[in-house]
Parts: structure tokens; C-alpha cells; sequence
């Protein structure tokens, strides 16, 4: 378990280390320097992408303590062109990441949900089985 991201240490077998390398195609919307988007292989909304950086990096903890600044700048600023770029901008859309255990995520390569093309309701359930 690494101390700086409460997860495992990076697997460089994950499905977006594979799609990094092109060994599982994906539908590619944008591909730069420190960033490649592609849709989502189980859409939940209309427009559902993916963006992630091309670093060894497994959650947000592990981006935001160990990335470069140009890393982060170049990753973030994708993010938002990519969503730009979908032409999500006028209707409004949702950016979500998924970190560990109880934050739901699966694939520990880290990655930004861009969530469009519908309203997307309330942004988490108010009350669930597990609300404390
Ligand atoms: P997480 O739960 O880790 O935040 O989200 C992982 C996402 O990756 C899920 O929405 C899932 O549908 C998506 N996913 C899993 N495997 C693949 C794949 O092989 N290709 C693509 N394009 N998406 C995938």
C-alpha cells in the first residue's frame, strides 16, 4: 500500500495502461502531451468520456502529490477542451473522479468522468444504505 495514495502501487496491466500502450483500441476524442480522452465503453449519459493522463499515476491523490506542474496544467486544461471540444460547454456537463474503495472506482488509472448530453440529476444520492 503506498502512504501518499491509500491504494496499491501503480499496475501497469490496468485496461487504460493497455489502451495507452494501443494494445485495447478505444475511440479516441483527444490525444496530447500529457493527456488522451476516449468514450467511455458503457456509457451511463449520451456524451460519456474518459480523460487520463499518460503518467503512472492511480488516483487524484497519487496525480496531485506526484505529477509535475506541467503534468497537472496540461492534464486539466485537457479536460476542459475535451469537454469544450464535445460541445458540452452551452448545456452544462459534469467532470467526476472516482477515488478507491468507497469513492466506486475501478480502474486504478486516474481519470476524469465527463458526463453529458442529458440533465444529470443530483450530483450523488442524498441518502443510500450506507449513509452514516
Ligand atoms: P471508475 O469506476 O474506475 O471511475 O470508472 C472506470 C470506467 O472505465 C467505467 O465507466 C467503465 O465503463 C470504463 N471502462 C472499463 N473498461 C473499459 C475499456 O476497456 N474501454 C473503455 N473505453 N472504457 C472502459
Amino acid at each position: 500500500m503506498s502512504a501518499t495514495t491509500g491504494l496499491p502501487p501503480y499496475d501497469d496491466t490496468n485496461i487504460f495502461a493497455r489502451i495507452l500502450r494501443g494494445e485495447i483500441p478505444s475511440r479516441r476524442v483527444h490525444e496530447s502531451e500529457h493527456a488522451v480522452a476516449f468514450h467511455d465503453i458503457a456509457p451511463r449519459t449520451p456524451v460519456h468520456v474518459l480523460v487520463i493522463p499518460r503518467g503512472r499515476y492511480v488516483s487524484l491523490a497519487d496525480f496531485t502529490a506526484q505529477a509535475t506542474e506541467a503534468e497537472i496544467a496540461g492534464f486539466w486544461r485537457a479536460v476542459g477542451q475535451v469537454a469544450r471540444e464535445l460541445g458540452l460547454e452551452a448545456r452544462g456537463y459534469r467532470a467526476l473522479t472516482n477515488m478507491g474503495a468507497e469513492g466506486g472506482q475501478e480502474v486504478p488509472h486516474f481519470h476524469v468522468h465527463l458526463f453529458g448530453g442529458r440533465p444529470l440529476g443530483a450530483m450523488v444520492p442524498a441518502t443510500d444504505s450506507g449513509a452514516a
